[in-house]
C-alpha cells in the first residue's frame, strides 16, 4: 500500500503537487478541462490542510523548447475560475531565480503553477540535476499524476526520491479501481478493445486472456487478428510483426477457454478519406481492393449481445475510423452499449472517451480513466514506475 495524502502532514510545508494538466488546447482556449476538474479533490484537500501548494505538469510535447501555444497560462487561467477565493501565482519557468522566489513567499493556502515541465529537456530523461532543481522548491513530494505514472521521466521518478511523498486521491482513485476491477471482477467479464496501435494493445489481450472470459477486438487492430486466422483483410490495417503473436493469443486463449470475437463483417472503402464510398460486407473476408474501416452490423449485434450479459467491461480503442461519420456507427454504438452495462464499466482512451462524451453518456460509466496510456500499462500488468517509487505505508 502507497503513502496517500491523508496519511502525511503537509500543514505550513510546501508541497509540490505533480498533476496531469495535459488538457487540448486551442486558440488559447481549453476544449475540454476534464483533467482539471479531477484533479480538484487532491488540490482543495491539500489546501485546507494548510499546505503551500507548487503545481506542476507538462502539457503537449514542446521537446525541450519553449513553445507558446504549449504555456499552462491558460489553465492558471481556469484554475482561477475554479479556485475564486485561493490566490494563485505562476512561474514562467519550472525552475530557476522565480519559481524559487515565488515558492518561498507562498503562504498556507495559496498555489503556485509552475509553467510546463516539458520546456526543459531534463524533464524526459530524467535529469537528476533538473529533479534536484525542481525537489529544492518544495519539502513534500505528491504525485497524482496517473496520466503520466507509466513514464520514467524526472518529475514523476527522480523527484520522488528527493522528497518525503504520497500519492494524491486520483491516482489513488484510479489505480484501486483499475486493479480493482481485475483481481476481483463480477463475472462475465469482458474486454473490448480497438483502435490502431495493435502493439500498444497485444500485450493487453495477453495479460488479459488470463482474467477475462471474453475479448472483443474491433477497429484496426482486429485484422491482425483476421489474418493470423487466415482469413483474407483486403487492404486493411494489418501489423505484419504481429501476425505470428496474434496467432498465438488465440490459440492460447482457446486453451483457457476464453472467447475471443472478432468481426464478422465490415463497412469497408477503397481508401481511407471521409467522403470513400462505403460498401457493406456481408462476411469476415474482405475483398482485396477494399480496406475495412468499421465493424458491420452484424459484428454490431454480437459484440452487444455479449455486453448485455456483461458485469464487468474494460474498453479501449474505437471500433472503427470514428472521425469519419460514416465509419462512426460501429464504436457509437459499442458506446451505447456498454453505458448499459448493469455494473462496473471502465473506459480508457482518448477515442472511446470522446465517443462516450459526444453522446453524453458519462454519467453512466463507472469510471472514465484520465490515463490511456498508463491504464493499457496497468492493464498489461505492468507495475508504473510513478507508484512504485512512493513509499510504502509502514
Ligand atoms: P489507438 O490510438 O490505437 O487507440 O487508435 C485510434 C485510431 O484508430 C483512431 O484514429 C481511428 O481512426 C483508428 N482506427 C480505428 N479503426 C480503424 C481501421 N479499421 N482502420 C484504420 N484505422 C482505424
Amino acid at each position: 500500500m502507497k503513502k496517500t495524502i491523508e496519511s502525511i502532514d503537509v500543514k505550513n510545508k510546501k508541497v509540490l503537487l505533480r498533476v496531469d494538466f495535459n488538457v487540448p488546447i486551442e486558440n488559447g482556449n481549453i476544449v475540454d478541462d476534464t483533467r482539471i476538474v479531477r484533479e480538484l479533490p487532491t488540490i482543495k484537500y491539500l489546501l485546507s490542510k494548510g499546505a503551500k501548494l507548487i503545481i506542476c505538469s507538462h502539457l503537449g510535447r514542446p521537446k525541450g523548447k519553449v513553445v507558446e501555444s504549449m504555456s499552462l497560462m491558460p489553465v492558471a487561467k481556469k484554475l482561477v475560475d475554479y479556485l475564486p477565493l485561493t490566490r494563485i501565482k505562476f512561474a514562467s519557468d519550472c525552475i530557476g531565480k522565480e519559481a524559487k522566489k515565488l515558492s518561498e513567499e507562498l503562504k498556507p493556502g495559496e498555489i503556485l503553477l509552475l509553467e510546463n515541465l516539458r520546456f526543459n529537456s531534463g524533464e524526459e530523461i530524467n535529469d537528476p540535476f533538473f529533479a534536484k532543481e525542481l525537489a529544492s522548491l518544495a519539502e513534500i513530494y505528491v504525485n497524482d499524476a496517473f496520466g503520466t505514472a507509466h513514464r520514467n521521466h524526472a518529475s514523476v521518478c527522480a523527484v520522488a526520491k528527493l522528497l518525503p511523498n504520497a500519492v494524491g486521491f486520483l491516482m489513488g482513485q484510479e489505480v484501486n479501481t483499475i486493479l480493482g476491477v481485475l483481481d476481483n471482477p463480477e463475472r462475465p467479464f469482458v474486454a473490448i478493445l480497438g483502435g490502431s496501435k495493435v502493439s500498444d494493445k497485444i500485450y493487453v489481450i495477453m495479460n488479459l486472456i488470463n482474467k477475462v472470459n471474453a475479448v472483443m477486438i474491433g477497429g484496426g487492430m482486429a485484422y491482425t487478428f483476421l489474418k493470423a486466422k487466415g482469413i483474407n483483410v483486403g487492404k486493411s490495417l494489418v501489423d505484419d510483426s504481429k501476425v505470428e503473436l496474434a496467432k498465438n493469443i488465440l490459440d492460447e486463449a482457446d486453451k483457457r477457454g476464453v472467447n475471443v470475437f472478432l468481426p464478422i463483417d465490415h463497412l469497408c472503402a477503397d481508401a481511407l478519406t471521409p467522403n470513400a464510398k462505403a460498401y457493406k460486407i456481408r462476411s469476415a473476408e474482405i475483398p482485396d481492393n477494399l480496406m475495412a474501416l468499421d465493424i458491420g452490423p452484424r459484428t454490431t449485434k454480437l459484440f452487444l449481445k455479449v455486453l448485455r450479459k456483461c458485469k464487468t467491461v474494460i474498453w479501449n480503442g474505437p471500433m472503427g475510423v470514428f472521425e469519419f461519420k460514416k465509419f462512426a456507427k460501429g464504436t457509437e454504438k459499442i458506446a451505447k452499449g456498454v453505458a448499459k452495462v448493469q455494473g462496473k464499466t471502465i473506459v480508457g482512451g482518448g477515442d472511446s472517451i470522446a465517443a462516450i462524451r459526444d453522446l453524453k453518456l458519462q454519467d453512466k460509466i463507472y469510471h472514465i480513466s484520465t490515463g490511456g496510456g498508463a491504464s493499457l500499462k496497468l492493464l498489461e500488468g505492468e507495475i508504473l514506475p510513478g507508484i512504485e517509487v512512493i513509499e510504502d505505508v509502514k
